[in-house]
């Protein structure tokens, strides 16, 4: 696959506080990537980097195997969707959607067409002649796409696309924004502070963390096999055993003990040392302690405890539990109905796999 972009050793400061830290990314034709870190963590000066906006103090970016670090950003063939970036808003919705192509001197008719294919696009037509102020949020991000699409850019950069929208519209919109960078095979790179968000729209998701990329992988990868400690306790809910102390091992497990007196058995880490455990909370299965007899569950670890809250949300439940020795578990089940419903109070088994425990 070709390279579309390729960002080499990238580094900012600002005085003596390093903003971007030798970052290395690159991104293939019609992949779109997302960049996920808390505030302050560098995505976005590595978007303005990539964009021109801002220059490196030292590496380079490479768009198709060129160097554009003494590109203006007009120059790179990019596609911008920026905060600080807003519509202009003395022009029609025709008008910002064609900024771009009239300023690289595309033909009028070719700009006439394109504008409508992209209004199309993002389902706005009809409305060509309005301006910013007589639109939705919702459908101004919209016409900023259309925008950072119209001129067929080679890469899209994306930053926080969605954050201006309340939480219903941001859904629907991130939806949409998926299918329409899927459809038109957009190499793009998504910055995002959600992480719902960067796993649902990123087919590979970046994260970052001080400046430096901690790991890429698949959505998937990212959430199953998280590389560090940060990335876990950054990307999905868990539940945390920090400081358990290793007891028992035998091949390639160990019996830990938390500092509450809980017992887990995970894989082992480092020798001797103690480590933190984390368990998803929809690797959790309760078992309704009072229904059934103890049952051997073989893998897995059984700890009793006590149902302290439930709150049905929707599709999911979650449901806290409290375990001897004081210490929470947060599990999250299907809402199946109130036949299954657990009550506080009530005894409950929390199982789940020795494999699901990620050890750090
Ligand atoms: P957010 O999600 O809050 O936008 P971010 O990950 O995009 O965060 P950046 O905007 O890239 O973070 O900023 C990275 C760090 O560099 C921050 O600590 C920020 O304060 C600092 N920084 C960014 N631009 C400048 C600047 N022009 N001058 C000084 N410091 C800056």
């Amino acid at each position: 696959m070709m390279k579309v972009l390729e960002l080499k050793g990238v580094t900012k400061k600002y005085g003596g506080f390093t903003a971007v830290d030798a970052v290395s990314l690159e991104i293939e034709q019609g992949k779109v990537l997302s960049l996920l870190g808390p505030s302050g963590c560098g995505k976005t000066t590595t978007l303005r980097i990539i964009a021109g906006f801002t220059s490196p103090d030292s590496g380079s970016v490479e768009i198709s195997g060129e160097d554009v670090g003494q590109l203006r950003p007009y120059e790179r063939n990019v596609g911008l969707l920026f905060q600080d970036y807003a519509l202009f808003p003395h022009m029609t919705v025709d008008q910002n959607v064609a900024y771009g192509m009239r300023y690289r001197g595309t033909p009028v008719s070719a700009v006439a067409s394109r504008v409508k294919q992209m209004l199309s696009l993002v389902q706005l037509g009809g409305m060509e002649n309005r301006y910013p102020n007589q639109l939705s949020g919702g459908q101004q991000q919209r016409v900023a796409l259309a925008r950072a699409l119209a001129t067929d850019p080679q890469i899209v950069l994306l930053d926080e696309p969605l954050s201006a929208l309340d939480a219903k519209l941001r859904l629907e919109l991130r939806i949409e924004l998926k299918e329409i960078l899927r459809s038109v095979g957009a190499t793009t790179i998504v910055v995002t502070h959600d992480q719902e968000e960067a796993l649902s729209l990123g087919d590979e998701v970046v994260v970052m963390h001080a400046g430096t990329v901690v790991q890429r992988g698949t959505p998937t990868q990212i959430y199953e096999a998280p590389a560090s400690k940060f990335v876990a306790e950054f990307v999905g809910r868990s539940n945390w055993f920090y400081g358990a102390r290793p007891r028992r091992s035998d091949s390639g497990m160990s019996s830990y003990l938390t500092g509450d007196g809980v017992e887990i058995c995970a894989r082992s880490g480092q020798e001797g040392s103690s480590a933190d455990l984390c368990i998803r909370p929809e690797n959790i299965e309760l078992v309704n302690g009072s229904a059934r007899e103890p049952v051997d569950y073989p893998g897995h670890n059984v700890l009793l405890g006590v149902v302290l809250d439930v709150a049905p949300l929707g599709a999911d439940v979650h449901v806290v539990i409290e375990l001897p020795g004081k210490s929470r578990l947060l599990a999250i089940r299907k809402n199946v109905g109130r036949s299954q419903a657990l009550l506080p109070g009530e005894p409950v088994r929390a199982v789940f796999s020795m494999s699901d425990v990620l050890v750090f």
